[in-house]
């Protein structure tokens, strides 16, 4: 195989907590993850020259070794003692440093890529062993689906799926560093933790209005008292008949769960049209098949 085409899905947090602090600065977490069907388009192409080389269509993006699909295919370039080198090529659709994982989503389909083209026959656990240097997202990003993620974010179970419906993702266009989130909840007295049992029973049910009423997102406070506009398009989507809206990650990026699609679509208008968000999706989320193959990368 010379050439591979790859989905790189991104993902929401249905829940995010933070439970404490370690010595080395990482926090440990406690996160119902789930995929969307929001994607980065990776090309993998096979050469007989050695190196690696980083392509984009968003020229902001660093395109050297500080890229993260860089970082993974040098990681097995090196371990398998590769000779021939791969371009890269990254079509970026999934909003950057938002709150969707978008990097480690790349890195996880190089890592999964490289290893089907080079045939190296890594299992998906070896291959989560490896992602898990790069990022404690990565491991999730090539596991997919509905999880619960704890530790840094790397120890992962397998949740029953998200029932089915309809999401609205609006991106402010505001940037917002995970780094001073974190500092500043650290800070924080008192934290309104959110109820990650509560999504784990309403899954466990298949009940929708369970698990988006017990969505809570403990690092929304701190960005949102920042960011007025994160809940501005919350309380649209609330507005525009959201079964619940919430901010993903450390944000800025706003997510909200509809039962119609109509409904979805008439509010992105109206966010797009305040000037709220540029960054709009309509989508739905996605649901890992249970004997699922590799067409599931396949673009
Ligand atoms: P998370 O949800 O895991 O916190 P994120 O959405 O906050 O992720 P990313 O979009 O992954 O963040 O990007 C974070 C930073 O990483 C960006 O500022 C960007 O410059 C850098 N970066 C390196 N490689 C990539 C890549 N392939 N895609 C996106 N960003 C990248």
């Amino acid at each position: 195989m010379e050439r591979i085409q790859l989905k790189a899905l991104g993902k929401i947090n249905l829940g995010l907590d933070v439970l404490g602090k370690r010595e080395n600065g990482y926090h440990d977490v406690r996160m119902i993850m789930q995929t969307v069907y929001l994607y980065d388009e990776v090309t993998l192409e096979k050469r007989q020259k050695p190196g690696i080389t980083v392509s984009t269509n968003l020229i902001y993006l660093p395109t050297d070794k500080t890229n993260i699909a860089y970082r993974a295919a040098k990681i097995l370039l090196d371990e398998f003692g590769e000779r021939r080198g791969v371009a890269i090529h990254l079509k970026k659709h999934i909003p950057v440093a938002a709150g969707m994982a978008g990097g480690s989503a790349d890195a996880a389909a190089v890592l999964f890529g490289m290893n089907r083209m080079f045939g190296w026959k890594l299992s998906e656990k070896e291959l989560m062993e490896r992602g898990v240097t790069l990022g404690a997202d990565v491991p999730y990003c090539i596991m997919r689906g509905t999880a619960l993620a704890e530790g840094i974010g790397e120890k992962l179970t397998r949740l029953p799926a998200m029932p089915k419906c309809h999401l609205l993702i609006a991106k402010p266009p505001i940037s917002v560093s995970t780094k001073l989130v974190y500092e500043k909840l650290d800070a924080l007295a008192i934290v309104d933790h959110p109820d990650i049992d509560g999504i784990i029973e309403g899954l466990k049910d298949r009940d929708l209005i369970r698990v988006a009423g017990s969505m809570g997102n403990v690092l929304q406070n701190v960005t949102e008292t920042e960011y007025p506009v994160i809940t501005q398009i919350k309380e649209k989507m609330i507005k525009g008949g959201a079964i619940n809206a919430m901010m993903s990650g450390s944000g800025p990026t706003v997510f909200g769960f509809f039962k119609e699609r109509s409904m979805a679509k008439k509010t992105a208008e109206q966010i797009r049209q305040l000037g709220l968000a540029r960054q709009i999706y309509t989508t739905t989320i996605h649901n890992v098949r249970k004997n699922r193959g590799s067409d599931e990368w396949k673009q």
